[in-house]
């Protein structure tokens, strides 16, 4: 007879226990619950255990301003501290993520209901970015030489200067990396932030605030705005010298339209739709487990996780029933320990908007294979892995972004047919191939118009490789993250040319005849000197 093992690290942490460890988190990471706040103040519920969290104030617009004043003053300061300085204080901010590990992945859970491998995620990301912009910043940002208008007269140098005071807006699916990751690469070149969360997450963008702290920054470099986006967005973005924002397409239009009649600069990392393509030579297993995890991490609210899947034809008999039994053996848990692979959504009002999509799909003449349905027995805010097929145009799931854990699959017959209907969508960020031919797949991916495509993974190879940019096309957005285009967007370009010997100009006694003749001889002659622009 053999005896059950049961891992202690899969034992069940809910309810009344989730609370107790989510408020130990609190008191371990210097926060306290706001249940003294005597103004206006928010109330955070947790979507794990339904139980308060804690007030947070609601701040207003002339919080706002003296926030930003409070940055400015704080980010002059810090402009001037050397690259080994700013430095310093990412990596500080690296080694206590892993040192509160535990009451960070509890504040996360507790405060967005996800699983707590999907937490892990955001902390290994948190941590991977500051170590890499504390490790190549000063590479990305280092003052360059570039070629003079006339070689050896005109010395020219290309500095790179901090904007200022970096306005970020974040929202509630990935709390603590899209508090922190976008903040690190600003801070490292040279900016304060202020941020504001999304009103259902701002404990944890408090608790970065206080690491940040911890490792060594002024309070004011770093500062946090709490109060509903309607109200603080656009004061924010009136004060600030650059915004990031990510969040829906829609506020992230509005928001590029306020930056720009301020002409600062503005990234948005914006929506998907994202696809997955199986070829016929995909291996099934493989290809199912990756496309589990593609679909239903972060229970699906995951801005690049999969919602349309086209199965090449000689692949879908295998690999529909395989995907289907892996969908249904996944563990959805309201549940602080590792034994959830997937957590609640985030609130009632979400679930009722991804419910009402496969609703839609249904009355339209969807089939749903699995899932389809709220999970009440789990929590009130869960839903069940779902696949729906007989998708189609119209219906809202076909092309709107449902960001919850719910995919539809299509049959294609080869690559073009997979890629026309990939391609059909005014979204652009993320996409996925799965073949046994490496090459084929890097041919494919370079047609799908998308900002990353992982082969053979779902997104986590693109995202996890800090040093490769990451972002949307066309409706997903502008600009970019991670790599030097992450942090090279947090500057402007200053060109300080050095005019040596000579000036540009016809020197005393020559005419500007004679002149502009010697300068034409020269340029025709610079036209066949190779090495001259660099
Ligand atoms: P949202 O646009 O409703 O909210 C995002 C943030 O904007 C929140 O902080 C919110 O308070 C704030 N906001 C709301 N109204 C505002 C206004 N008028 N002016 C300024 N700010 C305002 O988005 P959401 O529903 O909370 O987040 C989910 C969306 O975010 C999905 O579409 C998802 O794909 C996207 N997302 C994208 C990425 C990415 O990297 N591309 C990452 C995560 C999430």
């Amino acid at each position: 007879m053999t005896t059950p093992m049961t891992h202690p690290g899969r034992a069940a942490v809910r309810g009344p226990a989730a609370d107790e460890r989510g408020r130990a988190a609190l008191r371990a990471l210097g926060l306290d619950d706001g249940a003294d706040l005597t103004g206006e103040a928010m109330d955070v519920v947790s979507p794990l255990t339904g139980s308060p969290i804690g007030r947070v104030p609601r701040l207003g617009p002339d919080d706002v301003d003296r926030a930003v004043q409070r940055a400015r003053t704080a980010q002059r300061r810090w402009a001037r501290a050397p690259m080994r300085e700013r430095s310093r204080v990412l990596l500080a901010l690296h080694d206590l993520v892993w040192r509160l590990r535990d009451p960070l992945l509890d504040l996360v859970q507790w405060e967005s209901g996800k699983a707590r491998a999907h937490a892990f995620e955001e902390l290994a990301d948190t941590a991977m970015t500051a170590r890499y912009y504390a490790r190549t910043g000063a590479r990305h940002l280092a003052a360059r030489r570039r070629g003079g208008a006339v070689p050896g007269l005109t010395g020219v140098v290309v500095h790179r200067r901090p904007l200022g005071v970096v306005g970020i807006i974040s929202p509630w699916n990935y709390p603590l990396t899209l508090a922190a990751s976008d903040a690190v690469a600003a801070l490292m070149a040279g900016n304060a932030v202020v941020l504001k969360p999304d009103s259902d997450t701002p404990f944890t963008a408090l608790a970065v605030h206080r690491l940040l702290t911890r490792a060594g920054a002024d309070p004011d470099l770093f500062q946090v705005v709490t109060g509903p986006g309607s109200a603080l967005g656009a004061p924010l973005i009136d004060a600030v010298d650059a915004v990031m924002f990510t969040g829906s397409t829609a506020t992230g239009s509005a928001v590029a339209s306020r930056a720009g009649a301020r002409l600062i600069p503005v990234s948005a990392e914006l929506g998907g739709k994202n696809p997955l393509i199986v070829r016929a030579d995909a291996p099934v297993g493989r290809t199912v487990r990756g496309t589990v995890k593609a679909c239903f991490s972060n229970s699906g609210q995951l801005c690049i996780s999969i919602e349309r899947i086209y199965v090449h034809r000689g692949a879908w008999d295998r690999f529909i029933p395989a995907l289907v039994r892996a969908a249904e053996s996944l563990r959805v848990g309201a549940d602080m320990g590792w034994g959830a692979d997937m957590g609640p959504l985030i609130s009632a009002e979400h679930l009722a908007k991804v419910h009402a999509h496969v609703a839609d799909a249904v009355a339209g003449g969807a089939t749903v294979l699995t899932g389809g349905r709220a999970l009440p027995e789990v929590g009130p805010t869960a839903y069940a892995p779902t696949l729906l097929t007989g998708v189609a145009e119209g219906m809202e799931v076909f092309a709107a972004e449902t960001f919850g854990p719910v995919a539809s699959l299509y049959r294609v017959s080869d690559d073009e047919e997979a890629v026309r209907l990939a391609n059909a969508s005014p979204y652009g960020l993320n996409a996925a191939v799965w073949t046994a031919d490496r090459r084929a797949g890097v041919e494919l991916a370079g047609r799908i118009r998308v900002g990353t495509v992982n082969i053979n993974e779902g997104y986590a190879a693109a995202w996890g490789s800090t040093a490769a940019p990451m972002g949307g096309m066309g409706a997903s957005g502008l600009g970019r993250r991670h790599g030097p285009e992450g942090i090279v967007k947090y500057t402007q370009s200053q060109t300080i040319a050095v005019q040596r010997l000579m000036p540009l100009q016809a020197p005393p006694g020559v005419g500007e005849a004679r002149w502009a003749t010697a300068m034409a001889a020269w340029l025709r002659l610079a036209r066949r000197l190779p090495g001259l622009d660099r």
